[in-house]
């Protein structure tokens, strides 16, 4: 049996489609969604936790990769350089889940680490390289 956390890019054509319920149904594995982004016509980001066997698991994710779902493995967390970050704002559109969200009072970024789900959109667009992956 294998536990692994992965996190799932849904295009928006998917994001209706009942692909976490294949993954059960089909490859017989046990799931918890830890954190989840799908809104209709837009890219959905979901975080899994899949529990199965390593064939299941495997196959699974050949399934997902058929269907146009990219998968990352979460075994890194994102954190910020404070020192770095000059809260210009840049990454607070790119943020799926809110994470990063503009003070109206101050005009300071705050990062909430609880909501993110390390998809690593904010690495690559901040300008002084504030956002970075911790493993
Ligand atoms: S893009 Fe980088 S520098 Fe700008 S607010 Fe976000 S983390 Fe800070
Ligand atoms: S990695 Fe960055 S963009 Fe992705 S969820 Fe976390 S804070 Fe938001």
């Amino acid at each position: 049996m294998v536990s692994r956390k992965i996190v799932l890019h849904f295009p928006k054509t998917l994001v209706e489609q009942p692909i976490v319920y294949k993954l059960v149904k089909e490859f017989n594995l046990q799931f918890n969604i830890l954190k989840a982004s799908v809104m209709p016509n837009q890219e959905g980001l979901m975080v899994l936790e899949l529990v199965g066997s390593k064939e299941d698991f495997d196959k699974a994710i050949s399934y997902l990769k058929a269907c146009g779902v990219k998968t990352q493995p979460l075994s890194q967390d994102v954190v910020r350089d404070e020192n770095k970050c000059t809260h210009c704002g840049v990454c607070v559109s790119v943020c799926p889940v809110g994470a990063l969200v503009k003070d109206p009072k101050d005009n300071r970024v705050n990062f909430d680490n609880k909501k993110c789900i390390a998809c690593e959109l904010c690495v690559k667009i901040c300008p002084p390289r504030a956002m970075e992956v911790s493993f």
